[in-house]
């Protein structure tokens, strides 16, 4: 089977290093690497440049930061030239697999960097990115995160929106993972494109602020647009352990809402603090088992491993 992840923190890790962690973008001892991924049979991962704003930066700005780790993505990506290759596109993705190299997307998880500065967004682009959270936990001068609970009904700035707009115009998609309701449902009202929420789950089947509503899953796909179901504990289940089964019951909801198209990968590798049954990318074809096991027919699950975000790329960008 192929797969396309469409969110892990893998450079973060390999950007900020804590002290027990070892290893480079191809071979390392955290949850994804090139080696693990390729023998997965994965053909595309977008990999996300993510920092905590409420952190000391390594450099001098937040924003340096980032462009310090898309330094190190190139670094990585010319090293092992072998195994992957840049994408930005679906045409990009396409060229590379069938040269049998895994496509790395590039994309930035916190709009804060931007610090009012729309010059930075067209910089950012250039640099490779081609998705972007407008939100992580923080408030921010793009708009407000899903928690706490007063944030929800806050909507984007007028700097998020001019935002928006131009990550129209460049082919940037927005990603509304982390966002309030509100931001989700202005990105819906101002937005021309279809988006992403990479990273999110049902809130009918796990109700917290970070999965989406079913009128949000519906409204993404009535607008074209996809999720990437998240491994992470807390956003499958009440259980200590985010387990094979909730997850398919995350992928039937979401389905049932949204149609078959709406859902592929979002594992949020790298990102968490708790370890899921599928504890890394080297055991992501238990995940198929456990839809084969509940009676998903082998169009939805090609669909969710690898198709809708294939589909979703030609979408946006062309074909
Ligand atoms: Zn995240």
């Amino acid at each position: 089977m192929n797969y396309i992840d469409f969110h892990v923190d893998t450079l973060y890790r390999l950007f900020y290093r804590a002290e027990d962690e070892q290893g480079d973008l191809c071979q390392n001892n955290c949850q994804v690497d090139l080696a693990r991924l390729m023998g997965s049979g994965y053909t595309g991962q977008i990999f996300a440049c993510f920092l905590d704003l409420a952190k000391t930066p390594r450099f001098a700005t937040p924003y340096q930061d980032v462009l310090a780790m898309i330094d190190l993505f190139d670094q990585q990506l010319a090293q092992y030239g072998d195994k992957v290759r840049f994408a930005d596109n679906y045409a990009q993705y396409e060229a590379n697999r069938r040269q049998g190299l895994l496509s790395a997307f590039l994309s930035l998880e916190e709009g804060g960097v931007l610090e009012g500065d729309l010059s930075r967004l067209d910089t950012l682009y250039q640099r490779g990115v081609r998705v972007m959270n407008l939100t992580w936990n923080h408030e921010n001068c793009l708009g407000f995160p899903h928690r706490p609970p007063e944030f929800q009904s806050k909507g984007l700035t007028s700097f998020g929106l001019e935002t928006v707009e131009r990550m129209d115009e460049l082919g940037m998609v927005v990603d509304v993972s982390h966002l309030s309701d509100q931001g989700f449902w202005d990105v819906i009202r101002c937005g021309k494109r279809p988006f992403m929420a990479t990273h999110s789950n049902a809130r009918a089947i796990r109700n917290v602020s970070r999965n989406l509503t079913d009128e949000m899953i519906r409204a993404l796909a009535d607008r074209g647009g996809i999720m990437g179901l998240n491994f992470y504990s807390d956003f499958l289940s009440p259980e200590p352990t985010g387990r094979v089964e909730h997850m398919v019951q995350h992928l039937r909801h979401i389905m049932n809402q949204g149609g078959e198209q709406i859902v592929g990968l979002g594992t949020d590798f790298d990102g968490m603090d708790t370890t899921p049954e599928i504890q890394h990318v080297g055991q992501i074809s238990l995940l198929v088992q456990a839809m084969e096991k509940a009676g998903f027919t082998a169009r939805q699950i090609e669909g969710i491993c690898f198709r809708n975000g294939e589909d979703f790329f030609r979408r946006y960008w062309g074909a």
